[in-house]
């Protein structure tokens, strides 16, 4: 099997309302270019600025990049012009300047707030009560160049299952109790982005609206 293969897999596995993020960090430009025009894929996430960087300049323009890694301030400006939509916006200080970078380029940049519900140290993300205060500063309403489409998170790297599933659980609580105090009315609020190549099937039954697929897809493990 090859990855149009492996992705056409998923694609039947997947209901067809569900997006799939075809994450292609560390692969070649070349590699991308191949399922871009054998599978029809357009939607591509990254986690590293530079790389992202070099690949759009050198991909098909109609790609829709999607970031999902931690992002630096000072590194906001080159996906500015570009990006689709910002997975991972983990604090207030970035979404403020993501949206100053967006002011100067006229665009409303599309995000999603990371959440963080797994057991592990190290993944990036707010807590409930950090968005609540974020939510409910007058000065986030003036962000007027980033749009929030929803919440984003990564479950624990584990083979438990009932670890994982309720680390997902708990993610669209978040969802549906931000939702309900901030976005009732907000139609665009309504994306939930779980799962990868090991839980996207949890994922989904837990509420998933975007899976991010890469070893899935491109192999390599
Ligand atoms: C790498 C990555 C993925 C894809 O992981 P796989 O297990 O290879 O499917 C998804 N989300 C984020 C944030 C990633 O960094």
């Amino acid at each position: 099997m090859n990855s149009v293969d492996r992705l056409n897999k998923i694609r039947d596995a997947v209901p067809s309302n569900i997006k799939i993020v075809a994450v292609s960090k560390t692969k070649p430009a070349t590699t991308i270019e191949w399922l871009y025009s054998k599978s029809g894929q357009r939607l591509f996430g990254e986690n590293k600025v530079q790389e992202l960087e070099a690949k759009h300049e050198i991909l098909p323009a109609d790609i829709e990049w999607h970031f999902i890694g931690h992002l630096q301030t000072n590194k906001i400006k080159y996906i500015a012009p570009f990006v689709s939509l910002i997975q991972s916006v983990d604090s207030y200080r970035l979404l403020r300047e993501i949206n100053k970078e967006a002011l100067k380029q006229n665009r409303i940049i599309p995000c999603l707030l990371q959440f963080y519900i797994a057991r592990e140290e190290a993944k990036y993300g707010f807590s409930l009560e950090e968005a609540f205060l974020m939510l409910d500063d007058n000065k986030f309403h003036e962000l007027s160049n980033v749009s929030i489409k929803g919440v984003m998170g990564m479950a624990t790297y584990t083979n438990d299952e009932p670890q994982i599933r309720s680390e997902f659980k708990t993610l669209f609580g978040y969802f549906e109790l931000i939702k309900s105090r901030y976005f009732v009315r907000d139609n665009d609020f309504c994306e939930i982005s779980m799962g990868m190549t090991d839980d996207y099937l949890i994922a989904i039954e837990e509420g998933s609206t975007i899976v991010r697929i890469g070893s899935g897809i491109f192999r390599e493990r």
